[in-house]
């Protein structure tokens, strides 16, 4: 078996990232961090992005406007990062408080900033097989890890556990692809699906996007599948000093003995999403420098 390591891969991205932008002449990438309110565990995603950002030089401008602050109002922010010629990517951090809409925000990201990737068009480009558009970055992320880890999806059977717009459709629609390291077959399952095992069970590459903490057993799986678990759930335990542990949507120990792949949580897919985003950023101040 051998385990994906998503924290060397993404270390790698970043190495690499780092040296693109040592090279480039002028003014740095500039990413946008908006936060509103103090959701912890916004508060934490936001400063390893800074963090992240800062180690490639990147420059993370945080804009943190006050709890109080109108749908109307964060839409005239966004507007104004959108007219910034300073400013190359803009990431709002979800979930924004209530009774914020977070949809109609990320719809008012221009789409050449919309660096997170959830603007209708980017998402729209995916299906459309254009490459201008940016991936959101945990389904970019997941292509990644199984590029970096020489799993070819060609021909395969990848099935997709969840069809959410930001993990699961993106990603099936990415594997469907006409193109290198895709071109597979994708069946998609959900709340809804009949016979879940027996499906999940047909997969040469699974893709676990639930949020059910070790929903995926190994009766579940075809041994030699390539798991990839994007899961990331939070599990009371008295016995940490957070009170919680992490955990997959995969039962790791036991799905691990059986299995050609398999990602850990934590150090799977989910340092691949901050580096991901980072990959979008460089490209949105490529796009932009060269359109010059
Ligand atoms: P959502 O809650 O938006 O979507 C969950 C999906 O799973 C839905 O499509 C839902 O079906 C489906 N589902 C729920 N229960 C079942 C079930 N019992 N059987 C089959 N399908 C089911 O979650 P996200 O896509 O946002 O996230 C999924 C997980 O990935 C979460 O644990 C989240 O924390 C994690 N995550 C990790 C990231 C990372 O960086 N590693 C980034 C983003 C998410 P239906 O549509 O019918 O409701």
């Amino acid at each position: 078996m051998q385990l994906i390591d998503g924290n060397k891969i993404a270390a790698d991205i970043i190495s690499e990232l780092k040296a693109e932008v040592a090279e480039f002449s002028g003014r740095k990438p500039c990413l946008a961090l908006v936060r509103v309110g103090e959701d912890p565990a916004s508060v934490s995603y936001v400063r390893k992005k800074e963090k992240t950002a800062e180690e490639i030089g990147i420059d993370g401008k945080i804009i943190l406007p006050p709890i109080t602050i109108s749908q109307q109002e964060l839409e005239s922010l966004i507007e104004s990062l959108n007219a910034d010629p300073s400013v190359d990517g803009i990431l709002v951090q979800s979930p924004l408080p209530s009774p914020l809409d977070e949809k109609s925000a990320f719809k008012k990201i221009s789409p050449d900033k919309d660096v997170d990737g959830f603007h209708p068009i980017n998402i729209g480009k995916i299906a459309q097989e254009d490459e201008s558009g940016f991936i959101s970055c945990t389904p970019a992320g997941i292509m990644e890890l199984l590029k970096r880890s020489n799993v070819n999806l060609k021909g395969k059977h990848v099935v997709v556990l969840g069809r959410s717009l930001i993990v699961g459709k993106p990603v099936a629609l990415l594997a469907l692809q006409k193109k290198a390291g895709a071109n597979a077959t994708v069946t998609i399952c959900h709340s809804g699906t009949e016979n879940l095992s027996t499906i999940s069970k047909q997969a040469d590459v699974l893709i676990a996007a639930i949020g059910k903490s070790e929903f995926v057993t190994r009766d579940m799986v075809k041994p030699g599948c390539v798991v990839i678990d994007v899961g990331i759930n939070r599990v009371a335990d008295p016995s940490k000093k957070t009170g919680f542990r992490l955990t997959g949507d995969v039962h790791f120990p036991s799905v691990s003995e059986i299995v050609s792949h398999i990602t850990p949580v934590p150090g799977g897919v989910g340092p691949m999403t901050v580096a991901m985003l980072m990959k979008n950023t460089v490209k949105a101040y490529k796009m932009r420098t060269e359109k010059k």
